[in-house]
């Protein structure tokens, strides 16, 4: 059997000399912030937010300095992501273009979307929602049916896109479509397209989730004309690209602390003579100290150019799992909250009507289990 290794080291004093800073900047812009409204944590959305998180230099904080990203390192990124979730701030806008769109257009597209894009995703300008999964494709990826058809100066887009989350409000959509025949190979004849979100074709429709709010959408594109040049990388290659941006969709903090929330709720109420109360909240807490330190492994390893999906994996199953169990600690510590229209009750609502989303957005528990399997050498 193969092993799993995360490097755990401390972190190098620039990281630290950032950590006050954004202490301080969290405090100052989400002063009027509500217990509940920081319960959405990297799902909400507040533009004015991103704009300010973009004129620090935190918006494409890694990204080279050629591109006017800050040139940063994925551990100071990390420090800087991990104060801001840790105070539930609002992210959801520009949450998608920061983590994995920009890296990928650097990537594929250096010379024709990045120049004109990534500067807008750096003001904080760019929204960009992901157009992976369709009906009766998420986790088989691979079995997608929206076509891409070659026409002059083009491709004409024709298929259904669901649960796209923040659609109705991105200006642009990076999406995964089929431009040929898959001849045997599944993985192949896969593209990926940078669509503008006001292209005459789209229709753009709301999906309620049981929260009873809309946050993914479905979008329908009916003969949607993309030019050439809004190519992602190369023509049959998207499957590669996609696994290369999963990795960043997966490896992140976010897949850990999404429930904060909940937890400071319970701090805030818990009574240290309580030996239940304490006992339990130790063993959470002691649990975020294992995933946080894998977390920063993990920055660390993307940081070295290392493949982090099997670390990456691990932290977001075991992350989902840990977030998913607080609704029903809160419950049972804290039974006198229920239905008492708290702050701390309306936290717990909202906590355990999101959290079975949490192993299902980003690949489902499954899914990743396949792939911490096949990364130990086990199937
Ligand atoms: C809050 C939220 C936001 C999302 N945002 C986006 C977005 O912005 N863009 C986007 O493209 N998608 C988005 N998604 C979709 C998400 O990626 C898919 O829901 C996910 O990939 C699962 O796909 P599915 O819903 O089709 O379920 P299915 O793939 O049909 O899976 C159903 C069940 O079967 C299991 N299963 C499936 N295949 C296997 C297998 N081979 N082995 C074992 N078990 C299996 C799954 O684990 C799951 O439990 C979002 C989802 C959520 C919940």
């Amino acid at each position: 059997m193969d092993e799993l290794h995360i490097e755990i080291g401390d972190l190098p004093p620039e990281c630290e000399d950032l950590r006050p800073k954004v202490r301080a900047f969290a405090k100052k812009h989400l002063k009027n912030f509500s217990r509940v409204q920081r319960a959405h944590n990297w799902s909400g959305r507040d533009i004015e937010f991103s704009k300010k998180m973009a004129s620090q230099g935190w918006l494409g904080m890694t990204w080279p300095k050629e591109f006017g990203g800050a040139g940063k390192s994925m551990l100071e990124r990390y420090v800087m992501l991990e104060e801001l979730l840790a105070v539930g701030a609002p992210m959801g806008a520009h949450w998608a273009a920061d983590r994995q769109m920009g890296p990928l257009l650097i990537r594929y597209s250096e010379d024709r979307l990045a120049p004109k894009i990534v500067p807008e995703i750096l003001r904080g300008e760019a929204f960009i929602c992901i157009g992976m999964s369709e009906p009766d494709s998420g986790s088989d990826l691979a079995s997608i049916r929206t076509r891409g058809s070659k026409v002059e100066g083009g491709w004409k887009i024709n298929g259904r896109k669901v649960w796209t989350s923040g659609a109705h409000h991105a200006h642009y959509m990076v999406a995964l479509v089929r431009t040929n025949d898959s001849e045997g190979n599944r993985h192949a004849g896969m593209s990926q397209f940078f669509i503008e979100m006001d292209s005459p074709g789209i229709t753009v429709r709301p999906i309620v989730s049981q929260l009873g709010t809309r946050i993914f959408n479905e979008v329908v594109l009916d003969d949607v004309f993309v030019p050439d040049d809004h190519l992602i990388g190369v023509e049959g290659k998207g499957w590669d690209q996609v696994t290369n941006e999963l990795k960043l969709e997966r490896s992140g903090a976010e897949r850990f602390l999404s429930s904060t929330q909940l937890l400071l709720e319970m701090l805030d109420e818990a009574n240290p003579d309580n030996p239940q109360q304490t006992v339990s909240i130790g063993k959470v807490i002691a649990r975020y100290a294992t995933l946080r330190q894998m977390s920063q492994g993990i920055a660390l390893m993307i940081s070295k150019g290392e493949d982090p999906s099997l670390a990456a994996s691990v932290v977001k199953d075991q992350g989902a799992l840990l977030e998913q169990s607080l609704p029903d600690i809160a419950y049972e510590l804290f039974p006198e909250k229920l239905g008492d229209g708290s702050e701390f009750d309306q936290v717990l609502n909202f906590i355990t009507l999101a959290a079975p989303s949490f192993s299902l957005r980003g690949g489902t528990r499954e899914i990743l289990r396949s792939i911490i399997a096949k990364g130990l050498g086990l199937r």
